[in-house]
């Protein structure tokens, strides 16, 4: 009798399940790209003296979505113009309670097309529908409706300071949140009884111009608000105009340094919202899986492209391998691609020019030793893209380090005492923002006091309030936006402005 093995019965093989997300993109059909935008002069949607135009372009797919008006001097001089004839005749002496009414109105408005302005925005700009649907318009329709409220209570915020608005205002804004810098520009400078010239970037005007459109359906007085389109030399025309009294730029150090130069001993007011290399500390108390989502949000979120983006992460050395591990399998889940598409978490670079700025910087990393990690995703054939990146084996003299990447690329950096975290944070030419992660309440307040930041996040990072005011040190500017401070700079105090 054959003998029978006894075979032990075999283990179910176990699979992990894969699963694959179906796409869910968003609908376009709800924006009306018109072929060719004109300038927002006057109340009216007007041709440019210029006679010229350029093409703005999806960054994802690299098609053209239309053509824009390229404001030349005299479009400039035209649109300050407007402003000032504006202010002296329909909004400087308008009571505080009618100025409110026109914010809510936008404030509203901007709510009731959200969806529009959403789809407008990741069509222009590149970023995940995500959110420009959950961040951007939200928070844009909030800084109108927050400043809308400060409009009669001026009085109140400065008691026996006889608060006076100071005139036009030139503002200049950059291409990573279009509509929500001009929501940031726009509504503290009209609350405060000021009329203003907007001058968005040139990658991503659409928003601001469909802005203007709201602007007209919500019967603002005509010349309160104008926008010209154009590229640096517009904006330089727009900042240097004689008869602009205040100046508000977000952008790159160094277009700000060249604005503060050129503004020397004109008696403009100026405030400045520059560049970013913020440190995000992680503590070995800190708890790691909620760090692992602030350091990912902190400089993944719009493709790196933020001004306070926490670029270079220093871990406590306990925490730094459980950390690593952590994130380099969370940045294998992260989803790259149609930004359109309800599931990404990292669209498209804004622009040709930045995607090659970011290639830059991240070859001379690898050239000078940094260990670079990506994870293996596929990324679409046509359009700009760029892998989220991880370095680690990073010295504080390398350019990864130092400079501002503006792009989805993360430098970690070790670090062994509370001090030494501080000295490195600081060891920066820019001071925008930070986080810090730890346990201890004790620990956030003792690193809070020695951070050179404008802003210290802790156990959390990029969370923003219309309330809470926002800006930097050293080289990443001066003036605060946002909050109550964020009404002064638009203010004149000794009673003598017009
Ligand atoms: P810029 O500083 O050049 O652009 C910001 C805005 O200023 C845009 O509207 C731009 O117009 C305008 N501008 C350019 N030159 C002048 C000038 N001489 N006078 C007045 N306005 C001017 O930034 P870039 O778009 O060139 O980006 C370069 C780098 O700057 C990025 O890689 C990033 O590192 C940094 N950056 C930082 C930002 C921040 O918020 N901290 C925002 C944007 C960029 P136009 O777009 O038409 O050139």
């Amino acid at each position: 009798m054959a003998k029978i093995e006894k075979q032990e019965p075999k283990a179910p093989e176990r699979r992990e399940p894969v699963w694959e997300y179906a796409t869910a993109p968003e609908a376009t059909d709800i924006v009306r790209l018109e072929d060719r935008y004109g300038l927002f002069v006057g109340g009216e949607f007007v041709e440019p003296k210029s006679g010229k135009y350029f093409e703005t372009i999806n960054p994802a797919t690299e098609e053209t979505l239309a053509e824009v008006a390229e404001a030349g001097l005299e479009d400039v001089d035209l649109a300050v113009t407007a402003a000032r004839e504006a202010h002296q005749k329909r909004w400087r002496d308008l009571p505080g309670t009618e100025r409110a009414k026109y914010l809510f109105r936008i404030a509203r408005m901007l709510q009731e097309r959200a969806r529009e302005f959403a789809v407008l925005e990741t069509m222009d700009g590149g970023k995940p529908i995500k959110e420009s649907r959950d961040v951007d318009l939200p928070l844009a329709a909030a800084h109108f409706f927050y400043y809308a409220g400060w409009a009669d209570k001026l009085e109140y915020a400065f008691p026996h300071r006889r608060p006076r608005p100071l005139g036009v205002a030139g503002q200049v804004i950059p291409w990573n949140f279009p509509i929500l810098m001009a929501a940031w520009k726009l509504a503290p400078a009209l609350a405060t009884g000021n009329t203003a010239v907007l001058k968005p970037a040139e990658t991503t005007p659409l928003t601001a111009l469909l802005l203007g459109q709201v602007i007209q359906e919500a019967e603002l007085p005509p010349g309160v608000v104008n926008i010209v389109t154009g590229a640096g030399e517009t904006g330089a025309n727009v900042v240097t105009h004689p008869d602009v009294n205040k100046v508000a730029f977000t952008g790159s150090t160094e277009v700000g340094k060249t604005i503060r130069r050129a503004l020397a001993g004109t008696g403009k007011h100026l405030t400045l919202e520059l560049g970013g290399k913020a440190a995000n500390i992680v503590f070995d108390d800190a708890p790691l899986d909620q760090a692992v989502e602030g350091v990912i949000n902190g400089i993944f979120f719009n493709q790196g492209h933020v001004c306070c983006a926490g670029s270079r992460l220093l871990v406590q050395e306990p925490a730094f391998e459980p950390l690593l591990d952590k994130l380099k399998d969370r940045l294998q889940t992260l989803r790259v691609g149609n930004p359109l598409d309800k599931n990404t978490d990292i669209g498209a670079i804004n622009s040709r020019q930045q995607l090659q700025k970011i290639e830059e910087l991240v070859a001379s990393g690898v050239q000078e030793g940094a260990e670079m990690y990506q994870p293996d995703c596929v990324l679409p054939e046509r359009g700009f893209w760029f892998r989220p990146t991880l370095f680690t084996n990073v010295s504080q003299s390398h350019r990864i380090a130092r400079e501002e990447i503006f792009g989805p690329v993360l430098s970690i950096l070790t670090f062994r005492t509370p001090a030494e975290a501080v000295e490195k944070a600081n060891n920066t030419p820019y001071g925008l923002s930070a986080g810090v992660w730890t346990d201890k309440g004790s620990r956030i307040l003792w690193m809070a006091e020695r951070m050179k930041a404008g802003v210290v996040w802790a156990n959390t990072f990029n969370r923003f309030d219309p309330s809470s005011p926002f800006g930097g040190y050293k080289e990443s500017g001066f003036g605060r936006e946002g909050g109550l401070h964020g009404l002064e700079p638009y203010l004149d105090f000794d009673g003598d402005s017009e």
